[in-house]
């Protein structure tokens, strides 16, 4: 369960390169994070001061999550960050979208105000484990950057510790969450997979992946199937666009037993971006 290696990731990611010609860009970008991230991930506390090979840890967040019917990050503090190991990591982070000339100005105000102390990485870690999206919103206003950009920036710090507790829960406990929102990690999917005619949502951030009603909205909770309908994709059969017409988001669909070659987990999201543009040709909302 959960997502391969960030090394294992990595060579998936070589591999596929080359043949993708039209997703070149999201690729390298992905690449170059992944690299970056593998410093985090050789270590077994993944850029925190707690050892994940000790199951007890994991235990007591499992439980604490299902009692809360609340994703396990949200029992996460903080202060299990290593801030010393993650800030020369976040600057790497930072550069690579400055190297791609996206938001340069404010990303440069970013560094700027983490060296002088002006943002604390503290808090947008908690932020971010929280989902205090008002928080990341009123930083980012400061800034003039993307909220959606610090976000990503912030979660690629805490992405190796998450991906190693949703490899280290206990899979049976997939199947009785019946919630929209990762039970690791908290974000709303946007794969779906479907295997052995159940229907799984997939969260690429984590790499967990649990168990859904075949008609289910992720975003409204919409459950009626006279309101839940699919875009089929001409000439991909493993492919669909689940969509809600109360709310119109899309969730992108991945039939397994269709698929002539396997997708590499953690990938599902870039190697299907084609979905996104029929979806917004179709007027659906992502986010
Ligand atoms: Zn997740
Ligand atoms: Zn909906």
């Amino acid at each position: 369960m959960g997502n391969p290696s960030i090394q294992e990731q990595l060579k998936t990611i070589s591999a596929l390169l080359p043949q993708h010609e039209d997703l070149q860009d999201s690729l390298k970008i992905q690449k170059k994070i992944l690299q970056i991230q593998l410093e985090i991930d050789n270590t077994p506390t993944k850029g925190t001061t707690i050892n994940w090979n000790d199951q007890t840890t994991i235990i007591t967040l499992q439980q604490k999550s299902f009692e809360a019917k609340k994703p396990i990050i949200h029992f996460l503090d903080q202060s299990i960050f290593d801030l010393e190991a993650l800030f020369p990591i976040s600057k790497k982070i930072v550069y690579v979208f400055i190297e791609q000339n996206i938001n340069e100005k404010g990303l440069k105000k970013l560094l700027d105000f983490m060296e002088n102390e002006k943002i604390n990485l503290f808090n947008l870690i908690e932020a971010t484990l929280r989902e205090n999206i008002i928080f990341i919103r009123k930083i980012a206003e400061k800034l003039d950057v993307q909220p959606a950009l610090l976000l990503y920036i912030v979660s690629v710090l805490i992405q190796p510790c998450v991906e190693e507790i949703a490899r280290k829960i206990d899979s049976s406990l997939l199947g009785k969450w019946w919630q929209a929102s990762c039970p690791v990690c908290g974000r709303i999917p946007i794969i779906a997979k479907l295997r052995h005619r159940k229907r799984y949502l997939a969260c690429v951030f984590c790499g967990t992946e649990y168990l859904s009603d075949r008609f289910f909205c992720v975003h409204c909770e919409n459950k009626d199937p006279y309101t839940l309908k699919y875009l089929s994709i001409e000439a991909k059969p493993a492919f669909q666009i689940d969509f809600c017409t109360k709310c119109k988001h899309y969730i992108k669909v991945i039939d397994e037993a269709k698929l002539k070659e396997t997708i590499p987990k953690g990938l599902e999201d870039i190697l299907t971006l084609n979905l996104d543009y029929v979806a917004k040709n179709a007027n659906l909302i992502r986010d």
